[in-house]
């Protein structure tokens, strides 16, 4: 019996390895107990630090489960696709450890723009999705740490304004609000309508840029509400509580 079990399988192999000489265009895809381990190491929510939106619920009524999480390949599960790897196996390249679990639109993101979304980015990615889930796990409410790449990644890029933001976000009327204006010069009298803060480009040169960085780069960080009369931005929940936290 042992010996009928080995011979099926080493024929597998062999006709998996015939079937792509025979057909290029061959799909590594995830076996379904890879995408549940790769599910479940994330505590299912999206390993895109400025998503993590969760990916698994109940269906209306009393039974049944909603998945909109995809195991998305790091490198191309086929020739020719995103970050495809040739010196990888088929094995490997259909195992865990090239997988990450993102949301659907996450994973769309990644594949559209290869430039950015990099091997070496989404292995990060994995990495700081795993220790927030050990740590959500583990139930601890220590101040974000390593695994907060994204972030920290802000601080080492524009330390000035982090330092500023943070020093603003100390006050419980703030939070309320989250909003910020940018002006040019400090200017005496401006006023927008609700509490907020303001940065200069005068204290800070390369505030545009550093704004466009926040708003777009990875995360949204923030999001644009205005601009008229000045540019105003409101910083999004998760950002602002790392900025008091840290
Ligand atoms: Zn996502």
């Amino acid at each position: 019996m042992q010996m009928l079990a080995m011979d099926i399988w080493a024929a597998i192999r062999w006709a998996r390895r015939y079937r792509r000489c025979d057909n290029p265009d061959m799909r590594d895809d995830f076996p379904a107990s890879v995408k549940d381990e790769l599910a479940k190491r994330v505590g299912f929510g999206c390993s895109n630090p400025g998503c993590r939106q969760a990916t698994s619920g109940p269906q209306e009524g009393p039974a049944g489960t909603v998945n909109v999480g995809v195991a998305a390949h790091i490198t191309s599960a086929s020739e020719g696709g995103p970050r495809y790897n040739p010196d990888l196996t088929p094995e490997q390249r259909s195992s865990a450890i090239n997988g990450i679990w993102l949301c659907q639109t996450c994973a769309k993101l990644i594949d559209d723009d290869v430039q950015r979304y990099t091997e070496d980015k989404l292995i990060e990615w994995r990495s700081d999705a795993e220790t927030a889930a050990r740590r959500a796990l583990e139930q601890r409410k220590s101040p974000p740490t390593e695994s907060d790449g994204v972030f920290l990644e802000a601080q080492r890029l524009m330390p000035k304004l982090i330092d500023e933001m943070r020093t603003d976000v100390r006050g419980d009327d703030r939070e309320l609000v989250r909003e910020f204006v940018v002006l040019a010069v400090p200017t005496i009298g401006y006023s927008w309508p609700r509490g907020h803060s303001v940065y200069t480009e005068e204290t800070h040169p390369t505030l545009q840029a550093q704004l466009a960085w926040l708003e777009v780069e990875d995360a949204g960080f923030i999001v644009g509400i205005s601009n008229d009369p000045g540019f105003a931005y409101r910083i999004v929940p998760e950002f602002y509580r790392w900025l008091q936290s840290a």
